[in-house]
C-alpha cells in the first residue's frame, strides 16, 4: 500500500518549522528570519508558512523544557486532559496539532519541514517516515538530484511504530538533519546548506502543482533498526566512548568485529552482530541521556512509484 492521499491535489498548506529543539540553531535562525522576511518561502502556487515550533525552548536555548516536543506527538500526549498540562512540550503538541492538524484529518496541513541540527557526521539527512511516502521520496529524490554532496534517506519506520513526532501532524512532512553542527552554534556553512534544502524542498512542491510529473526510480535508504547504548556500570555511568574508528562515520558500513566503543580502562569494544550495519546519530549529544550511543540502520534500495502530476493546474 502506497500513501496517495496527495495525488491529484495541490499542496498549499505547507509549514516550515524551526526550534523544535531549541538549541537546533539553524532552523531556529532561518525561521525567525522568515517570519520577518517571508520572501524566500513564496513560490508561483503557494506560500509556506514559517513557524518556531517551542518558543520557550528556544529563548533558553536548550533542547525542551520538560519533555523533548519530538517525542510529544503521542496519541496520548495529543488526547490527554489536565493531569499532564503543567508539562509545557505537551501543551504545545497539542496546539501544533489543532494549527496544523488534527493529525489524520483532512483538516491537516499538506506538507511540513523540520529543521534540525545534529552533533553527528549526518551530512545533509533527510528523515522520511517510511518509504511509502510517495511524494516525500520524490521530494527527496529531487533533493539528492539537485542539491550537492551527501543526502543520505533515514526511514524512522513507520507505520509499524507508534508516531511521536511532529512530522505526523501533516498529510506529508521531511525532516532535515543537518550536521555536524554544536548546539548552541551557528555555522555559516550548515545555514546556507539548510537553506537552499529548503528551497529545494518549497521548488518540488511548487512544480508538482503546476502540473509536473515524476517518473518511478529506485533509491537507496536506511531504515532504523534500534539503538545500540554506550558501555555503563550497573548504575548507568558510561564506561567509555564512541570508537575513534567509528566517530564520524554516519551511514558507513560497520562489520561484524569492528571496533565501536572504547573504555576508559584503553579496552576496545567490538561490535558483536552477524551481518553489516549502517550506523547514524553516532555521538549525538542529545542522546547521551536517551541511552543512545548511535542508531543501528540497514541498507535498503526501494522502487518507488511514480508521481502523477495534479489534477488542476495552477493559477
Ligand atoms: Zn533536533
Amino acid at each position: 500500500m502506497y500513501s496517495t492521499a496527495f495525488v491529484g491535489h495541490h499542496l498549499n498548506r505547507v509549514a516550515v518549522m524551526g526550534g523544535t529543539h531549541g538549541n537546533e540553531l539553524s532552523g531556529v535562525y532561518l525561521v525567525k528570519h522568515w517570519l520577518q522576511d517571508p520572501s524566500e518561502l513564496q513560490r508561483r502556487t503557494f506560500t509556506a508558512t514559517p513557524f518556531l515550533a517551542n518558543p520557550k525552548a528556544t529563548e533558553r536555548c536548550i533542547r525542551y523544557v520538560n519533555q523533548d516536543l519530538n517525542r510529544s506527538f503521542k496519541k496520548s500526549f495529543l488526547t490527554s486532559k489536565g493531569t499532564q498540562d503543567d508539562l509545557y512540550e505537551v501543551r504545545r503538541a497539542q496546539e501544533i496539532n489543532q494549527l496544523f492538524g488534527p493529525r489524520d484529518s483532512a483538516d491537516a496541513f499538506d506538507f511540513i519541514f523540520d529543521l534540525h541540527n545534529t552533533t553527528s557526521n549526518m551530512a545533509a539527512c533527510l528523515i522520511v517516515d517510511s518509504e511509502k511516502s510517495v511524494f516525500t521520496m520524490h521530494m527527496c529524490h529531487h533533493i539528492q538530484k539537485h542539491i550537492q554532496g551527501p543526502c543520505p534517506i533515514y526511514l524512522l519506520g513507520w507505520p509499524e511504530q507508534e508516531k511521536f513526532a511532529l512530522l505526523s501532524v501533516a498529510k506529508n512532512g521531511l525532516g532535515l538533519e543537518l550536521g555536524p553542527q554544536p548546539h548552541g552554534v551557528l555555522r555559516a556553512d550548515v545555514l546556507s546548506h539548510m537553506k537552499a534544502l529548503v528551497a529545494c524542498g518549497l521548488d518540488f512542491i511548487d512544480l508538482f502543482n503546476q502540473g509536473t510529473s515524476f517518473p518511478a526510480f529506485d533509491t537507496v535508504a536506511y531504515k532504523v533498526i534500534e539503538p545500540m547504548d554506550f558501555p555503563r556500570s550497573p548504575d548507568g555511568e558510561i564506561l567509555g566512548f564512541v570508537h575513534p574508528q567509528l566517530q564520524d562515520k554516519d551511514f558507513l558500513p560497520l562489520k561484524p568485529g569492528d571496533p565501536i566503543f572504547q573504555l576508559f580502562s584503553g579496552e576496545e569494544i567490538f561490535y558483536k552482530g552477524d551481518a553489516t550495519i549502517y550506523p547514524a546519530f553516532i555521538n549525538e549529544a542529545a542522546y547521551y541521556k536517551k541511552g543512545v550511543a548511535f542508531f543501528k540502520l540497514e541498507k535498503c534500495t526501494f522502487s518507488i512509484p511514480p508521481l502523477e502530476a495534479s489534477a488542476t493546474s495552477a493559477p
